[in-house]
């Protein structure tokens, strides 16, 4: 059984000092057991260690929203892997659609940049999703297959606990327009079959799937109890304690 997961990205938002106030506000609404779905936190790389460090005596995961493909060396304003996991991350955010389109990054960067997390100890969320203009033109399937199986492509041997992947088409990004639940459950399906043809079957029905795109308070419980979900990626959300709290709390038991 997988267990649910839900991760906050606090894209590039928030000084250290603002950190420790979200994070006030917000801990005390987080379930702390190991009841309730998995939580991670995606603050920018200058929050990851005040981050980590009020972690550390939580169930709540650290993840970094980026990193370089390489372990060290001469790459002025770049953080590799080892890095982030000598701060205490676990998870690292790879391909996300603001990286792909404002910063130029393709299939092969970012394959290289999930294999980078994997070789240093990180599980990569792995994100994927279609444009407008392509849902638009009958492409979503054609390009969800592709960023998957070349994101995935470097991987020593993606396995459940390794990967976890995030459908988050580009068109519901910080816009306020949520995909439907349909739109989510047949894109989910298009990710696992994806995954089967890379990872095989059994591998691809462990491996879990995530749904971003303007997730909120109120959008919550549909998509998350959409067939096939396994979880969210929240960002602006993610920056109300209330709201995340609530997202937390709308995902199926
Ligand atoms: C994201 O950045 O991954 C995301 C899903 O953003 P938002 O929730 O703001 O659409």
């Amino acid at each position: 059984m997988k267990r649910p997961f839900v991760v906050a990205n606090w894209k590039m938002n928030g000084t250290e000092e603002q950190a420790r106030a979200l994070l006030d506000a917000l801990l005390p609404l987080l379930p702390g057991g190991s009841e309730g779905p998995e939580i991670a936190l995606a603050p920018p790389f200058t929050s990851l260690r005040t981050v980590g460090e009020r972690l550390r005596p939580t169930r709540i995961a650290l993840a970094a929203q980026n990193l370089h493909p390489a372990t060290h060396g001469a790459f002025t304003g770049e953080i590799s892997g080892p890095m982030l996991v000598a701060v205490g991350a676990r998870y690292v955010i790879v391909g996300h659609s603001e990286r792909r389109r404002l910063f130029g990054e393709g299939d092969e960067l970012v394959a290289r940049k999930a294999a980078a997390a994997a070789a240093a100890g990180l599980v990569p969320i792995l994100c994927v999703g279609e444009e407008e203009s392509e849902r638009i033109g009958g492409r979503t399937l054609e390009v969800i297959a592709r960023q998957v199986s070349a994101g995935i492509g470097r991987l020593p041997a993606p396995g459940g606990g390794s990967l976890v992947v995030a459908y988050e088409p580009v068109w519901a990004i910080g816009t306020g327009r949520t995909a439907t639940p349909a739109q989510v459950s047949e894109a989910h399906e298009w990710v696992r079959e994806a995954l089967s043809r890379s990872a095989g079957a059994a591998t691809a029905s462990e491996i879990r799937i995530l749904y971003g795109g303007s997730v909120t308070a109120e959008s919550a419980p549909s998509v998350l109890g959409a067939p096939g979900v396994d979880g969210a990626l929240v960002g602006g959300a993610s920056l109300v304690a209330e709201s995340f709290a609530r997202i937390v709390s709308s995902v199926p038991a």
